[in-house]
């Protein structure tokens, strides 16, 4: 089976799976099949109609739900349609039969945006179709595909033509009522721009000039669903150097769109989920590993294609793949047959350009020209990136595809919204049980985003009709979201940043009460005003207690550190070796630093001047980068991180050092908020013996899964310490795949029930949900008050 692929070892292992299916699913005859399906594979639960879609439980042994998940959509009924599948896999109930229930009606009837959905099978047809009137026409669809949350007011300016009219009108017809049905008589048309705007080429010549200048290795601009992506030949070592040098984006890998899934299984390993994901509907970007980075090309990648450019995605054994998700794209890559990289339409860390004349002032330097449409982009959205791990996926960027679909609670909550953190910014608002959480906007450090954050939070107002109550915030009062928050005028509430992720990922595996959340990340603003990041927090009724964290260290240039893992390496170092740090000049993150520099780091370190205490779990992979030499500057978020999970991945060893797990004396005597006492992961002995691997020679990969290893021996040991069952992992650092996969297996083997994220990223793309949960959980009690005399009141 080739879930087993995924690295997890065979076990009895019961799963409860729930999916939510959207689009063509009703009076399709989809519940009997759904049934023989569940039957079939011996699996127990239910099938029901809800307002939104078809809702499904299974629950059976692992591999049975899998091949329930797979097979629910290759073998759907034919008049069936699927345009969005969500999967949550849950705590199995106990199930003991098989069951279609009827619909209850008390379900959420909140009309729900639906995200775009990649070009059905039919259109994909007629485009390729020569008879057929829609033949090459880029803008084909119906009521099965097509844009949706993008374009949703902006199609008002096409009329239909007669033709196209008869087909909306027709109930019979697969465009009864489809909003954007258009074809080539009546609807958008493609141009080709120069970088000053002026017209090269229309219609099918603008796409076949656009395909020639992308195979002389131009830098092509396209207007697609969302916003403009950056489109170059994959392959083209030099066309990628120049679009990175352009943009502005010196290492983080590029995202590519490949013609087929054949083409993504000539140059990455793809499993049968996988598969399953690149061709579904919300059709994200897939993080896939490379063939060449591990074994031999099987049967399937015989005939070996053209390598990809290194520069794509340097010293990355991933690659990023998605497939074409309009007919704009799939002519596009049908013309070239190659794999091209795209990328969003910006520049490094700002939003992706929507609009062609903003395009043209923001890309003019990047692009050689552009590819552009008249039909209106109504909102951003970026391309999503997921990827599997432990046969589930793990949304790491959530955008197209996903939002805005609304994450369910079990308990409803009063409008709010939640504006999330710094990096990564997504926002969410609350409609009774219902988290929309928007779509991925980015960083919020330049003046482009912040605008795009603005506009999000407006448009979300608007689009649900929220009047928020509440608006909840990260504790941090330079973040510009916590800024916008408290200037809205209405009550603000703040979470902290750690303990609004492990809300998230309570939220989306529907746990509530007492789980010990392991919560690491990069940074995070404290409870006593210093920088958290290797956080767990044992959660109460209403809040949380921090029950652990790592020993303190400090960070030489604050902010600085961020970008230079050598600063934290030495923050790390002077924690362990104190004044004789600075005789030890064969360190090899001392030799990054000028003798100047060090003397000035010296008195940082000593006098405590710009040198912010943290507790840091992503700062001290950092530390362990730069120590190892590995890097010592980062040229994006999480990068250090990234490459000493990579490097791990040839290594294949249980081996950790030691460390101690302990509770200072400074922390008995301060405990006035926590009633529990603090414990402290004291880390330094892993550092001493790494330091002595890098001295004697010891491979990096080795040492690396070495520290791997170790981190996952913490959560462990600590996890026993304190004698929670549930333990739920968040934050930036468990988008690790070897972290996180190593940390379940080992938590289960010592009985403990682990929880990961699924539908939100573990990064801070998911605190806004977690703000909205963490204000539920504090408020219940007075919410439940509230509903309740409102009650009363009704029956008095
Ligand atoms: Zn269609
Ligand atoms: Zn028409
Ligand atoms: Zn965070």
């Amino acid at each position: 089976m080739s879930i087993l692929r995924d690295g997890m070892p065979k076990t009895e292992e019961r799963v409860r799976l729930r999916l939510m299916l959207r689009g063509a699913v009703q009076g399709v005859g989809f519940r009997p099949f759904v049934y023989r399906l569940a039957t079939d594979l011996k699996l127990f639960g239910w099938v029901m109609n809800s307002p939104q879609g078809v809702l499904i439980e299974v629950e059976g042994d692992k591999e049975s739900v899998h091949a329930f998940l797979l097979r629910v959509e290759m073998e759907k009924p034919p008049r069936a349609s699927i345009q969005s599948l969500e999967s949550s896999f849950l705590d199995p109930l106990g199930f003991t039969g098989f069951t279609i229930r009827e619909s209850d009606g008390s379900g959420a009837t909140t009309a729900v945006v639906l995200p775009d959905i990649a070009t059905c099978p039919d259109c994909l047809r007629d485009i390729f179709d020569p008879p057929d009137r829609r033949y090459l026409y880029p803008f084909t669809n119906c009521t099965n595909c097509g844009p949706r949350f993008t374009i949703i007011t902006t199609m008002a300016r096409f009329a239909m033509c007669e033709a196209c009219r008869r087909e909306y009108e027709d109930p019979e017809n697969r465009r009864f009522h489809a909003q954007p049905n258009a074809c080539p008589a009546c609807g958008p048309q493609l141009a080709l721009w120069d970088q000053a705007g002026a017209v090269l080429a229309a219609r099918h010549e603008a796409l076949l000039s656009a395909a020639a200048a992308i195979r002389s290795g131009k830098i092509v601009a396209l207007k697609g669903l969302g916003g403009f992506h950056l489109l170059v030949d994959a392959r083209n070592q030099d066309a990628a150097l120049r679009l990175r040098k352009r943009k502005h984006r010196e290492e983080k890998p590029l995202a590519m769109m490949v013609p087929s899934v054949e083409s993504a299984k000539a140059y990455c390993r793809v499993s049968d989920l996988e598969e399953r994901l690149l061709r579904s509907p919300e059709s994200p970007i897939v993080l896939l590993l490379r063939r060449e980075s591990g074994g031999a090309p099987s049967a399937e990648a015989a005939e070996r294609p053209e390598a990809i450019a290194p520069a794509v995605a340097p010293r990355n054994p991933c690659l990023g793949v998605m497939l074409p998700y309009t007919p704009l794209h799939h002519l596009l890559l049908r013309e070239l047959n190659f794999p091209v990289v795209a990328t969003s339409g910006n520049l490094s860390d700002e939003p992706i350009c929507t609009e062609e004349q903003e395009a043209l002032e923001r890309l003019g330097g990047v692009a050689d020209c552009f590819l552009v449409h008249d039909r209106a982009i109504a909102r951003h959205v970026d391309d999503s990136v997921v990827r599997i791990l432990l046969g589930r996926e793990l949304i790491l960027r959530r955008a197209r595809g996903y939002a805005p679909l609304p994450i369910h609670l079990t308990r409803p909550l009063p409008p709010l919204l939640a504006v999330g953190a710094h990096l990564k910014n997504a926002v969410a608002a609350s409609v009774g049980p219902e988290v929309f959480v928007s779509q991925h906007i980015g960083d919020l450090e330049t003046s482009e985003s912040l605008t795009a954050f603005g506009k999000v939070i407006d448009d979300f107002q608007r689009l649900y009709e929220v009047r928020p109550e509440t608006v909840v915030c990260d504790m941090h009062p330079d973040y510009l979201s916590t800024k916008h928050a408290r200037a809205c005028g209405i009550l603000t509430e703040e979470a902290q940043h750690h303990y609004a992720h492990v809300a998230s990922c309570m939220a989306e595996n529907e746990l509530d009460g007492a789980v010990l959340g392991v919560a690491w990340d990069g940074t995070g603003y404290g409870l006593d005003g210093t920088i958290w990041g290797g956080e767990f927090l044992l959660t109460t009724e209403a809040g949380f207690e921090r029950a652990a964290t790592f020993r303190p260290f400090k960070l030489p240039g604050g902010e600085k550190a961020i970008k230079e893992p050598r600063r934290a390496a030495l923050g790390v170092l002077y924690e362990v070796f104190g004044e004789q740090l600075f005789k030890r000049r064969t360190l090899l993150p001392l030799k990054e630093f000028s003798g100047s520099e060090i003397s000035l780091l010296h008195q940082m370190l000593t006098k405590g001047i710009n040198a912010p205490t943290t507790t840091s779990a992503g700062r001290l992979f950092d530390a362990v980068a730069s120590i190892i030499g590995l890097r010592h500057y980062v040229r994006f978020e999480g990068h250090a991180a990234m490459e000493l999970e990579f490097a791990c991945a040839e290594a294949r060893t249980d081996a950790r050092c030691e460390f101690s797990i302990e509770q200072p004396e400074s922390n008995r005597k301060s405990q006035i908020e926590n009633r529990k006492s603090l414990l402290e992961v004291d880390w330094r002995p892993i550092i001493v013996e790494i330091v002595g691997d890098v001295q004697r020679g010891v491979k990096t990969s080795l040492i690396s899964a070495k520290f791997h290893n170790t981190l996952v021996e913490v959560i462990v040991q600590v996890a026993k310490q304190i004698g929670q069952q549930r333990i739920v992992l968040t934050g930036g650092c468990f988008q690790n795949k070897y972290l996180t996969e190593r940390t379940v297996r080992r938590l289960r083997q010592e009985g403990f029930h682990p929880y990961w994220h699924q539908r939100v990223p573990p990064n801070d793309g998911g605190i806004s949900l977690g703000q909205a949960y963490a204000f539920i959980r504090k408020n219940r009690n007075q919410a439940f008050m509230q509903s309740q005399s409102i009650e009363e009141g009704a029956a008095e």
